[in-house]
């Protein structure tokens, strides 16, 4: 009696995993017939909270990716050339049409500061509104958005994890004004055979203000269709993202954790 339970619960098992995997198959084999709008939700919307003052000047153990002065460390991040975005006055500004640009160097878990602003002449709307992005490994995107009174699906406004979970509020300041990053971002595990054994976890702070809690993600950021994860390197750059508005970083630093 004891074995036939044991086979019957092993047979349930079994019967949900392959469910699961019929799922995920047709998930997958449909995910070039999705629209973009599957993967896009309205509600719940995030409040809508003022946030104090939250500049950070790096500590002493941090990498300084950009300091105002140059981008040694920052290549184009289609063809591995000389960035061209524009630096003045310590002030990055991406030039909309030239490509995003990346990191130079590898990274995996870090805790990443950066400090950007959308432009004070507001052009466009949702989407089209001082969109930029910072994509960890290039491929989990934390997104940059004015999404001050700028209504889009909102696990797409600022500080959301791009198509997978919204801001637990939205702290975003003023078009011109400065916005603080800083994220906590764990890497995903996986093992040599391509298995997932952790996925990839992430706490960002909005100007101060905690609105990813040690989120699970899904799988990498993608803009259609479902997240899925697949092996990659342990480490990879950080990369900024051209999405054709002249949104503007200063104060960019990483610090390794492990
Ligand atoms: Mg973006």
């Amino acid at each position: 009696m004891q074995l036939n339970m044991k086979i019957s619960i092993t047979s349930s098992i079994l019967s949900i995993s392959l469910a699961l995997t019929a799922f995920t198959g047709v998930a997958q084999d449909e995910k070039t017939e999705l629209p973009p709008e599957a993967t896009e939700f309205y509600e719940p919307v995030p409040p809508k909270i003022e946030a104090g003052e939250s500049t950070t000047t790096a500590p002493s153990d941090a990498k300084i990716l950009f300091d105002g002065s140059d981008l040694t460390g920052w290549v184009n991040e289609k063809d591995g050339s000389n960035p061209t975005w524009n630096i003045e006055g310590n002030i990055l500004t991406v030039n909309p049409g030239t490509g995003g640009i990346k990191t130079k160097e590898n990274f995996g878990d870090i805790q990443l500061h950066l400090e950007w602003r959308s432009p004070s002449e507001i052009q466009g709307d949702g989407q089209g509104r001082g969109n930029s992005g910072v994509i960890i490994m290039e491929k989990y995107e934390v997104q940059i958005l004015d999404s001050y009174e700028n209504e889009t699906y909102t696990n797409g406004q600022a500080a959301s994890i791009y198509k997978q979970s919204p801001p637990l509020v939205n702290a975003t300041k003023a078009p011109g004004e400065w916005n603080t990053y800083d994220i906590i971002f764990t890497a995903p595990r996986f093992n040599e055979e391509g298995m997932l054994l952790s996925p990839a976890k992430i706490t960002v702070l909005h100007n101060g203000v905690l609105v990813q809690n040690n989120y699970t993600l899904r799988g990498p950021t993608e803009y259609i269709g479902i997240p899925n994860y697949t092996k990659h390197d342990e480490k990879l750059p950080i990369h900024l993202q051209d999405h054709g508005n002249p949104v503007s970083f200063r104060n960019i630093w990483v610090r390794e954790l492990n």
